[in-house]
């Protein structure tokens, strides 16, 4: 084969059906029976993402929202109402399906409920049998085999809790973000209406997140009916190539630490893996040199940016629930909305930090309290 994919999620899916359409033989091992389950997502997408996969009405969205509303840990709200950007509720399943059709329809091979076990360059051992390929893509999440192989030491990973609760939702197009850190110390929890008081609700954190969320599921009166769980990684891999590999996605770390988002980063990043590859197949050239083009491009595209999320995400750690509740305060004035609703991207975080820091400087005590701790 051309290609081989580690992991049929949807970095892996899309790397598949980008390679395919060009005619290159692509096989996808997924160590589970079934494409999108077990999902752990919240489903909370950018309309970039749907930019970059197309065919929105066959995506999973389930619906369409720009309100979003930040409580304080005093229990002070700040209701954010975007003017430009809107985001996406999605079918997470049905996502990863849509894609998993795409790259078949496109002749990819997927083999599911095959697990790789190891690489090396050029060969492929799973729990089935033994392959060989000219390029090896490692698109398996947080614990990559691929990574492994590269000797490439794992991101920075922060646990994650989330249920489907049964929850009474007195509007159901907002979402709503706890901040503090008696709620989810160092992240943040959420809870993502799904409609027919239906939610999910979550949180990530630096301790023990289902202990969290117990917490607030207890505070919130709701009713849990499934639950999950994953790991969300907030740094970077330091490389993310290897003779014949590359390493796309969650296995790079490539996710905004500020939000725990990934699929718009690893879709970016994964269109990067789609271009070296195609040169590489047509040079015949699979050398570190020719990988180490996917390398440059990613963090050429969206490098800064995550490194951005991670400095935001280190300083927001620090900071106490006394200055989180006089941050929601200072922001909770018109001039300061106008911004968030004007420039507010969840791709692009750090746009709207440095224009809220410049327009009032007050921001900046804050900043600079932190930065003393
Ligand atoms: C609770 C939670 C909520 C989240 N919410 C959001 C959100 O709202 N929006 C957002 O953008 N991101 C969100 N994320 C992050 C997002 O889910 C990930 O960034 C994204 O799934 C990464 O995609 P991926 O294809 O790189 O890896 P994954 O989705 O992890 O897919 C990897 C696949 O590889 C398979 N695999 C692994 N190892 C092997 C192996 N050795 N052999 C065969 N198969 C293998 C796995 O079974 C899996 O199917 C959330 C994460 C968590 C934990």
């Amino acid at each position: 084969m051309d290609v081989a994919i580690v992991g049929g999620g949807p970095v892996g899916l899309f790397i598949a059906a980008s390679l395919s359409r060009m005619g290159y033989s692509v096989t996808v091992f997924e160590e589970h029976s079934d494409i999108g389950n077990p999902s752990h997502c919240s489903g909370l997408f950018s309309g970039h993402i749907l930019e970059i996969v197309g065919g929105k009405e066959r995506r999973g969205v389930l619906k369409a929202t720009s309100k979003a509303e930040i409580v304080a840990p005093d229990g002070s709200s700040l209701q954010i109402q975007s003017t430009t950007t809107k985001v996406y509720v999605v079918n997470r399943v049905e996502f990863d399906r849509s894609l998993a059709r795409d790259a078949i329809n496109k002749g990819a091979e997927i083999r599911l409920k095959e697990r790789v076990r190891a690489v090396s360059k050029g060969f492929i051992k799973t729990s089935r049998g033994e392959y060989q390929s000219r390029i090896i893509v490692g698109a398996g999440g947080i614990n990559s085999v691929v990574r492994r192989e590269i000797m490439v030491s794992a991101p920075r990973i922060i646990g994650a809790a989330q249920v489907i609760a049964d929850y009474h939702y007195e509007d159901e197009d907002l979402v709503r973000i706890y901040v503090g850190n008696k709620i989810a110390p160092g992240f943040f929890a959420w809870i993502i209406p799904l409609g027919d008081d239906v939610a999910k609700i979550g949180l990530a954190s630096y301790g023990n997140s289902w202990l969290f969320l117990k917490r607030l599921l207890k505070r919130l009166n709701a009713q849990p009916l499934s639950v999950s769980g994953g790991g969300i990684p907030v740094s970077t891999v330091s490389k993310t190539y290897g003779n014949g590999m590359l390493i796309v996605g969650d296995a790079a770390g490539q996710v905004k630490a500020t939000s725990g988002g990934g699929v718009y980063p690893g879709l970016k990043s994964a269109q990067c893996a789609v271009r070296t590859i195609e040169i590489a197949l047509e040079s015949g050239d699979y050398s570190r040199a020719a990988m180490k083009k996917y390398e440059d491009c990613w963090r050429r595209e969206i490098g800064k940016e995550l490194s951005n999320a991670q400095y935001i995400h280190r300083q927001y750690r620090k900071i106490k629930d006394v200055d989180f509740n006089n941050i929601v305060r200072e922001l909770n004035r018109p001039d300061m909305l106008k911004i968030i609703n004007e420039y507010g991207d969840i791709d692009y975080p750090s746009k709207v930090v440095w224009k809220l820091l410049k327009k009032n400087p007050r921001l900046i005590k804050y900043t600079r309290i932190i930065a003393r701790k």
